[in-house]
């Protein structure tokens, strides 16, 4: 069982502390990478979607699914669809197949019904540091429950998302000399611009 406290530790590294949210993306994304048939996406294999908002209490759940997936900020290979949920669906962009894993009502229940919760309730923040002995037991009740009462797990069904063409040219801005990616460059007459040196371009003159 050394592969979840590791992976619990790069989620506190990359979420800043740990804490149930986390924890729980963790499992999920194993869930759905379980259902899939797929290991962690090393390049572009995956692609996930993310149901907590940016107001949800919830947001290691998305951090725990960067890392147990690979799906991340920097691949360009996570987005949130902003349904106030813990829910995960997660593409399979080879076998153009997709899951959705959602966590269960009972087990959101357990999480609010918490001392954890109701300390960060109080203090109006996801974040706020907690004793190690109101947080532990609720991580131990994360790592130690079966997969099946923690998230409802749909059958697999077909699904297919675009997956752009990476460039790799990038050419100087003539105005402020910023070097910008090929797609991402705008001709003006004579001048190739950056989008923010184009934008100012098209401002008429105050
Ligand atoms: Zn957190
Ligand atoms: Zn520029």
């Amino acid at each position: 069982m050394q592969r979840p406290k590791r992976e619990l530790e790069c989620g506190e590294l990359l979420h800043g502390h740990p804490c149930p949210p986390l924890a729980l993306g963790l499992r999920a994304g194993h869930a759905a990478l379980g259902a899939l048939e797929t290991p962690r996406a090393v390049e572009r294999e995956l692609f996930a979607m993310v149901e907590v908002g940016g107001d949800h209490y919830g947001q290691g759940f998305a951090d725990g699914v960067q890392v147990a997936t690979g799906c991340t900020f920097g691949k360009d290979l996570i987005v949130r669809v902003p349904h106030g949920k813990l829910g995960l669906t997660l593409v399979d962009q080879r076998r153009r197949r997709a899951v959705r894993v959602a966590v269960r009502g009972e087990v959101d229940e357990a999480l609010e019904s918490s001392e954890w919760f109701r300390v960060c309730e109080a203090r109006g923040q996801p974040w706020a540091p907690v004793p190690d002995e109101v947080l532990e037991p609720l991580l131990g009740f994360v790592r130690a429950t079966a997969e099946d009462r923690l998230f409802s797990v749909s059958p697999v069904f077909p699904m297919e998302l675009e997956d752009g063409t990476p460039s790799f040219r990038t050419v100087p801005c003539d105005a402020c000399g910023d070097r910008v990616l090929l797609p991402y460059v705008r001709e003006r007459g004579e001048a190739r611009l950056c989008l923010r040196c184009a934008e100012r371009r098209a401002l008429p003159p105050r």
